[in-house]
């Protein structure tokens, strides 16, 4: 057993135990899942995931931090801030953890195959206008923790596809294929088959046929130019 002491103060015990797989029936084959920042997940199934609202304590960390900063270096005030600080950091962690948790052990236990995207994650952590909002939404988080409840129960799947992959510029009703898309843009009209689709839905059911196509071991080609196609038009709605 390890004992171990956080920087908030917090004591955990750590140890092994060797388990074997669980056999759980999923309900459904598969789910694509799109990780977002409004809505951290949107499934396939439509259904749409929001993280718990840890503001709160965001504005109360941001606080403390700037009052540290003002603090005597070495003074006791400074030492006590400091590990309040972390307190706080420490429990807005757990709540999101906690909640990731809940969600990666709904998504596999529910479906045979469970398909994420392949987020450039530390590429768009540089924009420093997304980098708090991406780093506190967790989603290399989600796909750990995803992957490893896969190992714990038989016949379970996990797979990432390429971030290259056109997800939300194809339509997932007749694969015609529109483009980059603004990220202000929430629903789109296919003017190839009619279908109005919302932006994130769209996505995760192109996410979910582009890996279903992979564990097939066949290439999912969205390039299938159309005959006559138009370019679709998107309506513009209130951002989420
Ligand atoms: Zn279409």
């Amino acid at each position: 057993m390890t004992v171990i002491k956080d920087c908030a103060g917090r004591y955990f015990v750590s140890f092994v135990v060797e388990i074997q797989p669980i056999t759980v029936e999923p309900k459904n084959q598969g789910v694509g899942v799109d990780l977002g920042l409004e809505t951290l997940a949107t499934l396939s199934t439509g259904e749409k995931v929001k993280a718990s609202n840890t503001n709160t304590l965001d504005r109360k960390i941001r606080k403390g931090k700037r009052k540290l900063a003002r603090s005597v270096k070495g003074s006791r005030g400074r030492g006590r801030l400091r590990v309040a600080i972390a307190r706080t950091e420490a429990k807005q962690s757990d709540i999101r953890q906690d909640f990731n948790q809940k969600l990666a052990t709904r998504l596999v236990g529910d479906n045979s195959v469970v398909v994420l995207e392949d987020l450039n994650v530390s590429g768009m952590v540089k924009n420093r206008c997304l980098a708090r909002a991406i780093s506190r939404a967790g989603w290399r988080q989600i796909r750990t923790l995803c992957e490893a409840k896969a190992n714990m129960i038989n016949e379970r799947e996990v797979r990432v596809i390429s971030r290259w992959e056109p997800t939300s510029g194809t339509c997932s009703c007749c694969g015609d294929r529109w483009g980059k898309l603004d990220l202000s843009i929430r629903s789109v009209l296919c003017l190839n088959c009619g279908a109005e689709q919302d932006r994130d839905i769209n996505a995760s059911v192109n996410i979910l046929a582009a890996g279903l196509a992979d564990l097939n071991g066949q290439t999912l080609s969205y390039v299938r130019p159309q005959p006559g196609a138009v370019a679709c038009l998107s309506t513009r709605q209130e951002a989420i």
